[in-house]
């Protein structure tokens, strides 16, 4: 199977976005954004062995190279439209293609994003997915707008995906290889969040990313962060930890206002991601974590880093 029979068998399908002027199969896709909003653009890569265990469920790839991109876009509070997928293989493997863009669609048709482009190239197995969205022209969430006297939240239970990873391959449909992109909620947190990032690289971590860029620091109440139910089998320490600090949950961390929050609770959904109230923004640096007894928690390194 070459190249050009294999977009067309696995990744070309009829699109039924009317925004979508043209699609797969011309040298560039054509696309229409709603007036009066802003493009919103995220690219992610996944790397065999770096990203994802190698040998890892293509279904599973496929679904997760989608929705931690999804998971951008939703820290943004932007609506997802359109994708395009750079894929790298080792061979033309049917039985995995057939998989893999199986994970990718049953994704992109929860959300409603149709692919209108990519490439396919031979090597070691990397999955780059760049996801386009739109916001209304201003209303985007930004990582820069937390303040000293907002409250910190984040949107379902922590520490999900590094327990998965720990019990990597008996996770199934677990949250590792399967994250949930908070899509609806990060939509429904414009004009209430006044920051908000993807919990990619661990809570501290990314918190600390808000707390940098708004030149403002933030406390946590330790055990007010929500633990994922599959944590109760590590010891309490450890637990913190991978909630904390264990990355790849792809829920949504934001900060409000404190007189904005009764709204915002009025409006949230019964069937969106719960709400918990972590902490508060204050005019320090830096995040710290404050047991109830008043002691700091200090995690033992913070998120990943490939270089
Ligand atoms: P070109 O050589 O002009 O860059 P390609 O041969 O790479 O074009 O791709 C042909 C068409 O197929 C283009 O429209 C491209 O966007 C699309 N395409 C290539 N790979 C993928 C893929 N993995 N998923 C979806 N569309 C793809
Ligand atoms: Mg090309």
């Amino acid at each position: 199977m070459d190249e050009f029979a294999l977009i067309r068998r696995f990744f070309r399908r009829d699109v039924t976005r009317s925004d979508v002027v043209l699609g797969v199969g011309d040298d560039a896709a054509l696309l229409q954004t709603p007036a009066g909003t802003e493009l919103a653009i995220s690219t992610d890569t996944m790397v065999e062995g770096v990203h994802f265990p190698a040998g890892a469920p293509a279904h599973a790839i496929g679904w997760r190279a989608l929705a931690t991109n999804l998971s951008d876009l939703a820290a943004m509070g932007a609506t997802p439209a359109w994708a395009t997928l750079a894929l790298t293989l080792p061979q033309a493997d049917e039985a995995w293609l057939q998989e893999f863009a199986r994970g990718f669609f049953e994704l992109a048709d929860r959300f409603g994003v149709a692919l209108v482009g990519g490439d396919v190239t031979q090597g070691a197995l990397t999955v780059t997915v760049t996801i386009h969205g739109h916001v209304p022209a201003g209303a985007a969430l930004r990582r820069s707008g937390a303040k000293p006297g907002d409250r910190v939240f984040v949107t379902g239970k922590l520490g999900g995906a590094a327990a998965g990873l720990a019990a990597y391959p008996n996770d199934g449909r677990g949250r590792y290889l399967y994250p949930q992109p908070r899509v609806a909620e990060g939509v429904a947190l414009r004009g209430f969040a006044s920051a908000a990032i993807d919990i990619s690289d661990g809570l501290v971590a990314d918190l600390g990313h808000i707390a940098e860029a708004s030149g403002v620091g933030a406390q946590m109440a330790l055990e007010k962060v929500p633990q994922a139910p599959e944590l109760l089998r590590f010891n309490p320490d450890k637990a913190f930890a991978m909630a904390l600090a264990g990355g790849d949950d792809y829920e949504l961390c934001f900060t409000i206002e404190p007189k904005k929050l009764d709204d915002l609770r009025a409006r949230w959904r019964p069937e969106w991601t719960p709400l918990s109230d972590i902490g508060m923004i204050d005019s320090g640096e830096g995040v710290r974590c404050v047991k109830s007894d008043g002691s700091m928690w200090v995690p033992a390194a913070g998120g990943y880093r490939h270089f």
